[in-house]
């Protein structure tokens, strides 16, 4: 019998992955290899490109090993990436004129401080439904060419820039393509929304030529075939996303206002719009869902700066457990946190408050508080980030979404996703693959090659795992509700004095 699989790289900012499916999306074999963080100074994080490309050729060979699969079974493959991390090489040699500067990096703040100050945040905005911030690639682009002298050789078309996916199309085919996709494009700052194109106006901003740029691709389609080198055999590469986005589509979030949150280090929380692309005032970014056959699909996106990483607090800086997962028991030995409320504004609040001067505040503790206390009180503050989020997604959907789809390393967490369904009063679905971001890639090159008559048919896939349903009444849900916002209050107010100081 003729077996096929698909093939998911999935290049992270941490480490490469490769992961097999099976076409009715089943985890077959999966490897993965960590690199080096480079950290030149203080707020600066570096990749070495190689790095990027090596460890993600050991993964795809490590996988296959491990399972027994033969690379003639493996009917496409699907890559999806960090985001926004930029990457600029010699069109001819491959060679990086310098290290992958990390979505990260904090060092082209002052570039993006100008254009606030030249009155460019607007068409930013309009053009590219982004608010204007150094973690997208264009001021990264800039600085590039600036620091290494480059901006004549870029005008005469001998190098290429590219996010990690289009770094790594033209590596594992050889430097046969130069590509991206329409998901990647829409991070990096320079490419328009609705003319699904890279925006002249905006290149003019940052000066950089056109002749630099990948050619925009759809999401599912082949753009080229991996260079037989890597695992001897010759195979279509069929879909290009990032990784929110690929996250998206394995959860089957094809419908206008289907959502999905990823539980990780922070959350990040996509909603799918339709074919338009809607603009947010209070925060959420508008962005792309993913473009099949030419026609583009949008989504809002909002992100919570902290949210594992408050659990990795309480392990690491207070000592209160030793893993991650120990939160939960500590957390259950309290039926509720006793008043106790934290919001872990480490580096300031996101949608919709917006405000960088904000630092973690716990209120509410009396004498009686315990660690269990503060570990539910931490587990709750990402169910309360989260919801905050989604609450300014049903505004602007003008309904509240009708379940909300998870992944990521936090809804291991049982009490977690409880806490969430509790809290936004909405049914939490847990999906049987937690790896939606490699199995959205996968889905997605089945798709580029014709495996699947449809998205629909490549999304249908998805399955849920674990339903978590709304256990509390209207009244105890606003009660507590009450008790966050009075929080975030009180961390706002705080950060208007440490403003007020400078
Ligand atoms: P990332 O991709 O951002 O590295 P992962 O998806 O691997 O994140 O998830 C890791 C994060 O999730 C860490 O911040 C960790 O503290 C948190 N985490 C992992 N397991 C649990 C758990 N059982 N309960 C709560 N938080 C968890």
């Amino acid at each position: 019998m003729n077996r096929q699989f698909l093939l998911a790289l999935d290049q992270g900012t941490t480490s490469s992955r490769a992961i097999v499916f099976t076409p009715e999306g089943r985890l077959s074999a999966s490897a993965a290899f960590e690199f080096t963080q480079h950290y030149p100074q203080p707020g600066w994080v570096e990749h070495e490109p190689m790095d990027l490309v090596d460890t993600t050729v050991r993964a795809m060979r490590q996988a296959l090993s491990t399972g027994g699969i033969q690379p003639k079974e493996i009917a496409a493959i699907g890559i999806t990436n960090q985001r926004e991390t930029t990457l600029i090489w010699d069109r001819k040699t491959g060679q990086a004129i310098h290290r992958a500067i990390v979505w990260q990096c904090r060092r082209t703040a002052p570039i993006i401080e100008r254009l606030k100050q030249d009155g460019l945040t607007e068409m930013i905005r309009d053009k590219t439904g982004l608010v204007p911030d150094a973690y997208f690639s264009a001021s990264k682009i800039r600085w590039l060419l600036d620091q290494t002298g480059t901006q004549a050789r870029a005008e005469r078309g001998e190098l290429c820039f590219g996010t990690v996916d289009s770094f790594l199309a033209w590596h594992l085919t050889g430097g046969q393509t130069h590509v991206t996709d329409a998901t990647n494009a829409a991070r990096t700052m320079l490419f328009n929304l609705k003319e699904q194109d890279w925006d002249d106006d905006l290149l003019r901003v940052f000066n950089i030529p056109r002749v630099l740029l990948p050619q925009v691709k759809d999401t599912a389609g082949v753009i080229g075939t991996l260079d037989e080198r890597c695992l001897g055999q010759a195979i279509p590469i069929a879909a290009l996303a990032g990784d929110q986005h690929a996250a998206l589509f394995g959860q089957g979030c094809l419908e206008e206002g289907a959502v999905k949150n990823t539980y990780g280090t922070g959350c990040f929380m996509l909603m799918n719009t339709g074919a338009r692309p809607v603009r947010d005032e209070r925060g959420l970014l508008t962005t792309m869902a993913w473009r099949l056959n030419g026609k583009p699909m949008y989504a809002l996106e909002g992100s919570v700066f902290v949210a594992g990483a408050a659990i990795q607090w309480l392990r690491d800086e207070l000592g209160l457990i030793s893993t991650a997962a120990q939160s939960e028991q500590l957390a259950s030995q309290v039926p509720d946190t006793a008043g106790v409320c934290f919001v872990p504004a480490f580096t300031g609040l996101g949608a919709p408050h917006w405000d960088m001067y904000a630092r973690g505040t716990l209120t509410g503790f009396s004498r009686g508080a315990k660690a269990a206390h503060l570990a539910r009180a931490a587990l709750e503050s990402i169910a309360f980030q989260s919801n905050d989020l989604l609450q300014l997604m049903a505004a602007s959907l003008g309904r509240a979404p009708e379940a909300l789809r998870v992944d990521g390393g936090a809804t291991a967490n049982d009490l977690l996703m409880q806490m969430q369904a509790d809290i936004s009063g909405i049914t939490v679905l847990r999906p049987q693959v937690r790896e939606t971001t490699a199995l959205g890639a996968a889905l997605l090159a089945g798709l580029g090659v014709g495996m699947f008559s449809s998205p629909a048919q490549a999304a249908g896939k998805w399955r849920p795992e674990c339903a978590f349903t709304p256990a509390w009444d209207a009244q105890l849900r606003q009660e507590r509700l009450r008790d966050w916002n009075r929080a975030v209050r009180t961390t706002l107010f705080e950060a208007s004095l440490r403003r007020e100081k400078g």
